[in-house]
């Protein structure tokens, strides 16, 4: 593996490849772009990859015995081939195109969940989860009775390993289901072990891996994970795509999730079969644009090198957790050693969409809000967060500008009471 070295990482090269970034804010201020953890941005490369789908070869793909559909369906699938090396799948038929994160996870547990949860069933999910990762559960859980359970998370905003062996040997646990690494703590949890620890149990275990499959290299054999769940938006492709992977006996095993087209293998007016993997999940004419676009993504980051990115937002991220704790009054929320590049703050009594509207006047955008973790927020005693978030193309004089507009919108706040 290449180590990254740190200077053949030029981070201003890699932000004049993001067009946007380069804006004017109708402020007159240049742009500074921290909301990465709800959407990145898109290189030329991505962007020209669509325009020339959009141009030369759009059609739908599988079916058509003409030109153009035979285009996109080798790029449709070339697509699913690099997204199967991207994160070390074993086959392309492990590899489901989706809308994102939040249809992946509906999939298992509509396919998975409804197939194999009953009355009296226990899953586990933390107390750090993203709305969906909890709702989807909830629906059927309500349905077919089994329960949910959190596990607790320390003072530090980590997975509390040990209650989670508790919990898992107090029930018969089914499913574990747990982010690779929280939008508002930033917290990277030990997929890994708590991978094995789960199987020991004799339970599946599901990530969320939004905030992770951007961020740094990912190995689904490695982490022996028995799905894992990601969204395109987040990792310099467009909205509309996602990915599940799924071990192949698992998919193999688990009745479809949508119906229709693509997904069969014959019907008849009594009944239908289904079609093989990946097509089996993937019914209806797919998000065949996106799904290239994500290609192209993936050979973006993958030219820089997702050991490099990752190496880059650990930087960022301490240099900006450094900067920040010098403002009076701010609170950070999460302390993991081991954390992604999102921040999540209050500041002294300002209502966080105050400070994201003052911020916004200064030329930078960040998140406030719940940030879809109502549950965590409660547990953490507030109603909301501010939340900067960073990317391979952030710099530390965003992370300066973010220090500065702090600076004065607390000193105006303040001086207004
Ligand atoms: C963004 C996000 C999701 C939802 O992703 P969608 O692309 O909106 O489906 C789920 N979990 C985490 C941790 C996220 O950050």
């Amino acid at each position: 593996m290449i180590q990254p070295i740190e200077n053949s990482y030029n981070v201003l090269t890699i932000k004049s490849d993001f067009p946007i970034l380069s804006q004017t804010h109708q402020t007159g201020k240049p742009l500074t772009y921290l909301d990465n953890a709800a959407s990145s941005q898109m290189p030329i490369s991505v962007i020209d990859a669509l325009s020339d789908y959009h141009r030369r070869y759009h059609a739908n793909v599988h079916r058509g015995i003409h030109q153009l559909s035979e285009l996109a369906t080798e790029g449709y699938e070339s697509a699913r081939k690099k997204v199967r090396d991207f994160i070390h799948a074993k086959s392309k038929r492990e590899i489901i195109f989706t809308k994102g994160t939040t249809e992946g996870i509906n999939l298992v547990v509509n396919a998975w969940g409804r197939a194999n949860l009953g009355a009296g069933d226990v899953i586990l999910l933390s107390q750090m989860e993203h709305h969906a990762n909890i709702v989807p559960y909830q629906m059927l859980a309500s349905e077919k009775g089994f329960i949910v359970r959190y596990i607790p998370i320390t003072d530090k905003g980590e997975i509390d390993m040990d209650a989670y062996q508790r919990l898992l040997t107090d029930n018969p646990v089914k499913l574990v289901g747990v982010t690779h690494c929280s939008n508002v703590l930033g917290t990277i949890n030990p997929i890994t072990e708590m991978a094995r620890l789960a199987h020991e149990a004799g339970a599946i275990i599901v990530i969320d891996g939004a905030q992770s499959a951007p961020h740094m290299p990912i190995d689904v054999q490695v982490l022996d994970v028995d799905f894992f769940a990601f969204s395109g938006h987040k990792m310099c492709a467009p909205t509309g795509v996602g990915v599940l992977y799924g071990k192949q006996a698992l998919l193999e095993a688990m009745p479809p999730f949508l119906g229709g087209g693509s997904m069969i293998s014959e019907v008849t007016f009594d009944g239908f079969t289904t079609g093989e993997l990946p097509a089996k999940f993937e019914a209806g004419t797919p998000n065949i644009a996106q799904a290239i676009g994500l290609g192209y993504a993936m050979d973006y980051l993958n030219g820089i090198g997702l050991d490099n990115i990752h190496h880059h937002i650990k930087t960022i991220t301490e240099y900006a957790l450094d900067r920040l704790s010098e403002l009076p009054h701010i609170i950070i929320y999460g302390h993991s050693p081991n954390r992604g590049g999102v921040i999540s703050f209050t500041l002294g009594d300002i209502h966080a969409h105050d400070l994201s509207q003052a911020l916004d006047f200064e030329g930078i955008a960040v998140r406030s809000g719940h940030h879809c973790a109502q549950p965590l927020h409660r547990l953490l005693g507030i109603p909301a967060t501010t939340r900067a978030s960073f990317y391979l193309y952030t710099t530390k004089a965003d992370i300066d500008r973010l220090v500065e507009a702090l600076y004065k919108i607390s000193t105006f706040f303040v001086s207004k009471r």
